[in-house]
């Protein structure tokens, strides 16, 4: 089982490497986001154990960009505040599980071991609603067996809301983890993207999945 630490602080990184390795993980760790993300992204990790300040590139930014990739490798957030916001953004962005600063390492363990035992369900690497098949890995989306001829947002946003079925996401949820920007609530950009998506994904077909949920977003369900 391989562990990637992305942690700037020194001490708390050689804490961790030191437990996890003993405790029989291969363990990596990295102080600077950007090379952080480069290695979660190029090897294949069980785990990633990550901060949320960090040089180079945050903690948020790096787990919607790998989630954004199709990347489903189980994420513990390593918070130093006890804000509610920062513990909703992180399982907002699809962050596994936090564990705020300090923290006891016998905890830290039981919720690595937690989480690589239910892993192997969330690491589907393809997910099906009705007859729309999308398989993260390879950024191939089909329906009714077809091939949808999507661009790399497109799939980001339709991966999003398959993640996501049956849950309606607002606009500024989709703008934040697709576009990894604030949009202003009144900018009409979400909904041109969601027609073009639409257009490849539901208009040729009978059936709809993509649905507008009025004055709040969006949600893709098999109705
Ligand atoms: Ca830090």
């Amino acid at each position: 089982m391989r562990i990637l630490i992305i942690e700037d602080e020194r001490k708390t990184a050689a804490f961790l490497n030191k437990g996890l390795s003993e405790s029989g993980f291969v363990v990596d760790t990295e102080e600077n986001g950007e090379q952080g993300l480069l290695l979660a992204l190029s090897k294949g990790y069980d785990l990633i154990i990550l901060d949320v300040m960090l040089p180079g590139r945050d903690g948020w930014s790096i787990l919607s960009t790998l989630r954004q990739s199709g990347n489903q490798v189980p994420v513990l957030f390593l918070t130093a505040r006890d804000a509610v916001q920062d513990r909703v953004k992180g399982l907002e962005l699809g962050a596994d599980d936090y564990l705020i600063k300090p923290f006891a390492f016998s905890e830290l363990l039981a919720r690595v071991r937690l989480l690589l035992r239910r892993a192997p369900a969330r690491q589907s690497e393809t997910l099906q609603i009705a007859d729309l098949e999308i398989a993260f890995a390879r950024q191939k989306a089909t329906r009714g067996g077809n091939r949808l001829d999507l661009t790399a947002k497109e799939f980001s946003l339709l991966s999003l809301l398959v993640r996501r079925t049956g849950e309606v996401l607002s606009r500024i949820l989709i703008a934040e983890q697709v576009w990894d920007i604030n949009f202003d609530s009144d900018t009409n950009v979400i909904d041109v993207a969601i027609r073009r998506l639409r257009s490849k994904v539901d208009d040729p077909f009978e059936k709809k999945l993509i649905h507008t949920v009025r004055g709040v977003g969006y949600v893709l369900e098999d109705r």
